[in-house]
Order: C-alpha cells, then structure tokens, then sequence
C-alpha cells in the first residue's frame, strides 16, 4: 500500500452490478467504507482489507421486505435467518394493523390473546412505543417499526363493534403521536378483523391527519380482499386523497372464486389514483395462498366482546347455524368463496400440533361432522390460537399483480429458522422464499420480468414507496446494505409440506457493511438498526 492510498473496508469485485433503479446491469466492484457504499466503479484500483469475488454473480441492493410481521419473532431469531438468507436486509413490520406495542397497563393479558394466533411464542408486557423501541432487539436485517390501528384500538374500546368516543379518538391519537415521536414510521390499519372492522372512514381520517402533519406514512390491509375488494381500494385511496398522507395498500389480492380473473381490472383502478397523483403504492406476495388464524374465516361478529366471547358464543348449537347461514349466503369473510374446505390447511396450531398440515375438510370428515362445527370445534378447542393456510386465489391473477414493475414485493411473513422456537408447525413458504422466489422462478421460469425489474421492485421501487433516500440503490453515499447471488441459482427452496427450508443461491449478504452472509452462511452479525423516520 503505498502512502495516500485508501484503504477500504470491503470490496466486492468483478460481479454484474444491478443497481436497483431497474436500468440494466454493468460490470463494477463496489467499494464499502464505514458501513457506506463508497464506490461502484469498473475495474476499481482500490484497495481493501477484505475483497469478495463476485466473478459470474450479481450485486445489488439488500432486499427490502416491504411487508412483514417479523416484530412477533426477531425477538426469538434475531438473527432473521430465513430473510437475510435469500438477501433481504430491511424488514418493515408492525402491519395489519398490529404492533406489539403501545401496551396500556391492564391491557397486556388481553392483548397476549388477541395475537395469539400470530404471536404465539412472544411474550407481551406493559409498555410505551418508546420503551419497545429502545428494547427492541439487535438484529440482522434493519426494522421499519409501524403501530397498529388495531392494537390502539384495542387499548381503548377493546374489542367493542361500535364507534370510539371522542375521548378514545383522542386517546388513540395521543398513543400514535408517541409512537411516532418514539421513532414509529407510520401507522398500519387492519379493517378486515377487529377491532379494526369496527372503524369507519372518519376514525381513519382522524389518524391520518395526525400522520401527514408528522410526514409519516399509513399502510393498510384493507377492509376487504374478496367481493368487495374494489370498495375496499377505493376506501384506502379516499384516505390518501382526503389527508394527503401516503397509502400503501398490503399484499394486493383477489380472494374468492367469485373474484378469479379480477387482477387487470384492479390494477387499473389503483394505476388510475396514481396517475391523478394520489399518492398510493401497493405491495404483494408472489403466492395463491394466504395464511390467517383460523377464526378470521369466521362472521365479523364471532369476535366481537373479546376472545373469551368468542369462545362461549361458538359452543351454542344456533350460534353455529347463524355462521353455517351466512357463509352459504356470501362466502367466508375476508376470503370470500373457496371451492372446499380441503384449501384449508393447519399451519400451527399451539394447542394441537400434530394437526399441522391437515386440511379442515380431513379434520371434519375424521370426526364425522360437518365443516362448520368441525371449525367452531377447533376454534375452542385451540382457544382461537390456530393459523391456517387458504389456498383462495388464482394462479393467473397472482401472476398479473406480481408482474407489475410497480407493485413491491412483501411476504408478508416473518422471520424463521429452521431449529429453535421459531421452526415449529408448517408456516407458509413464504417466510422463507418469497424473494428468491420473485429472483428465480418468476424471472426465469415464468419470464414475468427482467432480472432488473425484479430487484428494483423489492430495492428501489421499495424505497420510494417508504420515502427512504439513502437505501435501496447501489450507488455512493447509501448504507452498504448489498447483496451477491448466483442469478442462475436463487431459488425458493420452501414448499406447504416442507415450509422450513432456506432459498438457495445467495453467497454474500452485507448490512450496513458487515459480512451477515459469508459464502451462504450466517456471520452471527447482528448489524441491523431500527430505522426512524427523519425529523
Ligand atoms: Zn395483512
């Protein structure tokens, strides 16, 4: 090294960079110093302390997962395996409407309950946004915190199915100005359960004002995705259009086959916003299979008064032909029509693991009961803690939204490992594949895209959609958030029989600059940082 030389941290030489702007790739090395990109050059003279041979592989951006629910497991994985295995290095979580915190004193027993079918190895206790933030664990991957609408309205109505007075309206409004002075990025709404159905548009309103007045930002599971999932876009485009703030409209779906073959005509709906400058961007899983709990598949109105309620109310004979009734007249709620109840399969199931895998339709047929009672059963039995998975869309449809070079790629998953606490049950192979699943299968199987375009979805497209400047682009300046993969290689490796399986094909994965992946293995770094909305 001669005197005046740099000498920099890492450099990632010889590898195919695609930046994630969607332009077209170019040969370069990227040179990290001090957990930043300092620069991606062809040919670089640099020196380094380490140097990665990325000959015959691509750089990009870390993957940002736009959408998940990793706050109910990093505490339990921090190390994120099965996300920064396939190079995601950005978790945005709190969604749905559920967030692990704020927790209102008295409050935290009823709240263990209520996300106990998501949660169900976490522990819930007392506490402010601040408090969760600053215990909020090291990790791998970065974190997007969010506060859910539901869990504020759950610390002030509960699970009452009427309008919040004005002084819950304006307690909720005080928790999320905590949350965001705290360091929260925005709020995540879920109107399709309660308590969040049992909100209207002026409750949602209030809150976004709140938002935008802080340049923070709303995402929504809307209140629906089957029948009325044409009301329920132009419900979330109404807020963004009505306060300003921006929308992000979850997992974009057409559920029930009343709705198969929709997907054009809902793209053109939401496109339509956008193009009169409605600020409003939407994300999606690559899957024709959701995952619930169980009881979500139920009448809104099974839930109302609180889990216990619940559980009473669904041992009564004329409770289950009121539910038997309703289904038969429209479908179950949220999914709409499904062609049987063999698309509905135990993913985990606290209570009665050995159930994982079994379909509803076999569990009923096992007792000789009908599916209804054979779902109310279950419910009881398992204390409303199971989550299943419901094969309730179409192939062409999933197909339609994923390739959309707008649309963001979110598992809308959490992070597992295949050992310890978080590699029970048979979860979707979501949590482990999405995104090699957008890098493999559906560049070059299905050619649904370029290369290109599948990494700026989930890198720069991901970072304009949350109004973040100085990560998703591989240029200078912007946290070394980098990944290295084998294009001909990534893959989803995770399957409904088999879900614990990581993807396959990612060798290098940096987090603000540190080595997290190192030839295919975790580095046990725990690099990740809780990102806070700017001031
Ligand atoms: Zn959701």
């Amino acid at each position: 090294m001669r005197t005046g030389e740099i000498m920099d941290d890492l450099l990632i030489r010889g590898g195919h960079v695609i930046d994630g702007s969607g332009g077209p790739g170019r040969e370069a090395d990227v040179a990290v110093v001090d957990g930043r990109v300092a620069a991606v050059e062809p040919r670089s003279p640099r020196l380094a302390r380490r140097v990665i041979d990325a000959r015959g592989q691509v750089v990009a951006p870390g993957f940002i997962d736009i959408h998940t629910h990793s706050d109910f497991t990093l505490p339990l994985n921090p190390r994120a395996e099965s996300k920064i295995r396939q190079g995601v290095t950005l978790e945005v979580v709190g969604n749905c409407g559920f967030s692990v915190a704020p927790v209102l004193p008295g409050r935290a027993q009823m709240q263990r309950e209520y996300l106990a079918s998501s949660a169900p190895w976490l522990e819930f206790r007392e506490s402010t946004f601040a408090d969760y933030v600053a215990a909020f664990p090291e990790t791998s991957v970065n974190a997007i915190l969010q506060v859910g609408h539901n869990t504020l309205r759950l610390m002030t109505a509960g699970l009452e199915n009427r309008p919040v007075t004005a002084a819950e309206l304006a307690a909720m409004e005080r928790m999320l100005e905590e949350a965001l002075a705290a360091g929260a990025w925005g709020l995540s709404s879920g109107l399709f359960t309660a308590p969040g159905n049992f909100a209207d548009a002026a409750e949602i309103h209030a809150l976004a004002r709140v938002l935008r007045r802080h340049g923070a930002a709303y995402s929504t599971h809307m209140r629906d995705e089957s029948d009325h999932v044409f009301e329920a876009v132009r419900e979330a485009v109404a807020v963004a259009e009505a306060t300003g703030v921006h929308v992000q409209i979850a997992h974009l779906k057409l559920s029930g086959v009343n709705n198969w073959g929709g997907a054009a005509k809902l793209l053109a709906e939401i496109e339509a916003a956008r193009r009169r400058g409605v600020p409003v961007d939407c994300d999606a899983y690559p899957y024709d299979t959701a995952t619930n709990p169980l009881r979500n598949l139920l009448p809104r109105w099974v839930m109302e008064g609180g889990i216990p309620a619940m559980l009473e109310r669904l041992r009564a004979r004329d409770v289950r032909t009121r539910i038997r009734d309703e289904i038969a007249r429209s479908g179950l709620t949220n999914f709409g029509r499904i062609p049987s109840w063999d698309v509905v399969r135990v993913a985990i199931s606290p209570q009665m693991p050995e159930n994982a895998g079994r379909t509803l339709g076999d569990i009923a047929r096992g007792h000789g009961v009908d599916p209804i009672d054979a779902v109310a059963d279950y419910v009881v039995a398992d204390r409303g803690e199971t989550r299943i998975l419901i094969t309730s869309m179409t192939d062409a449809d999933v197909r339609e939204i994923t390739r959309a070079p707008w649309i963001t790629v979110g598992s809308d998953g959490n992070a597992l490992a295949v050992t310890g606490v978080t590699g029970q049950g048979k979860p979707h192979p979501r949590y482990y594949g999405t995104h090699a699943h957008v890098l493999g299968p559906c560049v070059r199987d299905l050619r649904l895209f370029t290369l290109e375009t599948a990494v700026a979805k989930m890198t720069g497209v991901a970072a304009r959609a949350l109004g973040l400047r100085d990560r998703g682009l591989l240029r200078p300046g912007a946290w070394a958030d980098v990944v290295v993969f084998d294009p001909a290689r990534i893959a989803d490796r995770s399957t409904y029989e088999e879900p614990h399986r990581y993807a396959a094909g990612v060798s290098t994965v940096l987090v603000n600059g540190q080595v997290s992946i190192d030839g295919g293995d975790h580095t046990g770094a725990l690099a990740g940082r809780v990102i806070r909305r700017a001031a």
